[in-house]
């Protein structure tokens, strides 16, 4: 730390005359990448004040989060438990059997008993079947993880006009929007369709960390093509053309629709020319 901040230059970035870095958080550490390291230090410092030697949360059989806590309870010395929607499907996918792999205990959850996780009933029944745990929400975006977030625009320094990152949960725009300089803005690109409650969430969140909104920021909404984990043509073709002008994989789930907007933004003369952006590649 700090990850790595690079400039990329294509014809396209030329034409519509801004200027694009990355914010390398996804080489932040191999297990434990982007912002789910920055979501969860915090957390893991307040688990560890408070005596836990456990960690719980909760996440779809697909969740970069679970992944992340499993790695981070191996890292840091705490055993996990990850309480996955749905039911087991054998064999395990690559983040289940990555979690197990790394000490995670699972319990499934129907759809409809996972849809009240964040009831007190549920979480009294988990105390009693695991014991004494520190719970994380969900995706892991919590006070203590807007905290996290809020750092990289102070890595990023004053010199950018822009900061733009994917949208999940919220938890990461809430903080990289309460990290800004004077000046700076804020861009998230939701991933999900539909998701027009991610404002009053990042609101929400931001309450919770600093006490009211903070920074000038908005999500974007046309860039989910299709919903989360969806893709269509046009954004595959946008990751080969990615990969063949600057070398690098972008991940479809999140970091490609967020690049695929700014470009498209971009092309459309939503930044005044000159403008400094940077794309914060969260995993
Ligand atoms: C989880 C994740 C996000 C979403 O972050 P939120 O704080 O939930 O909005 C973005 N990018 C990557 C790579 C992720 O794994």
């Amino acid at each position: 730390m700090p990850s790595p901040l690079v400039r990329i230059s294509d014809e396209r970035l030329r034409d519509a005359a801004v200027e694009l870095w990355l914010k390398r958080d996804d080489v932040i550490h191999p297990e434990l990448v982007g912002n789910k390291w920055r979501k969860l230090k915090h957390n893991l410092t307040e688990a560890a004040r408070q005596g836990h030697g456990t960690l719980l949360t909760f996440g779809g059989a697909y969740s970069n989060h679970l992944r992340a806590v499993a790695a981070a309870g191996s890292l840091f010395g705490f055993a996990t438990i990850g309480i996955v929607r749905g039911e087991q499907h054998l064999p395990l996918n690559p983040v289940l059997r990555f979690a197990t792999e790394r000490g995670m205990r699972i319990q499934y959850l129907d759809r409809t008993a996972f849809r009240s996780k964040d009831d007190p009933e549920l979480v009294a029944g988990l105390h009693r079947d695991w014991g004494d745990f520190y719970l994380l929400p969900e995706g892991g975006s919590n006070a203590l993880a807007v905290r996290g977030c809020a750092e990289i625009p102070g890595e990023i320094g004053p010199d950018f006009d822009l900061i733009c990152c994917p949208v999940g949960t919220g938890g990461t725009l809430a903080g990289i929007a309460g990290g800004l300089h004077p000046g700076q803005g804020a861009i998230g690109f939701s991933v999900l369709k539909g998701a027009e409650y991610l404002n009053d969430e990042v609101k929400r969140l931001q309450q919770a960390e600093f006490g009211g909104s903070r920074g000038t920021w908005h999500i974007e909404f046309g860039f989910h093509f299709g919903g989360y984990a969806k893709t269509k043509p046009e954004l595959d073709d946008f990751v080969s053309w990615f990969a063949e002008q600057h070398g690098m994989q972008l991940d479809r789930v999140y970091v490609a629709k967020m690049m695929f907007g700014i470009y498209a933004l971009a092309e459309r003369g939503s930044f005044a020319p000159g403008t400094r952006i940077v794309a914060v590649v969260t995993g």
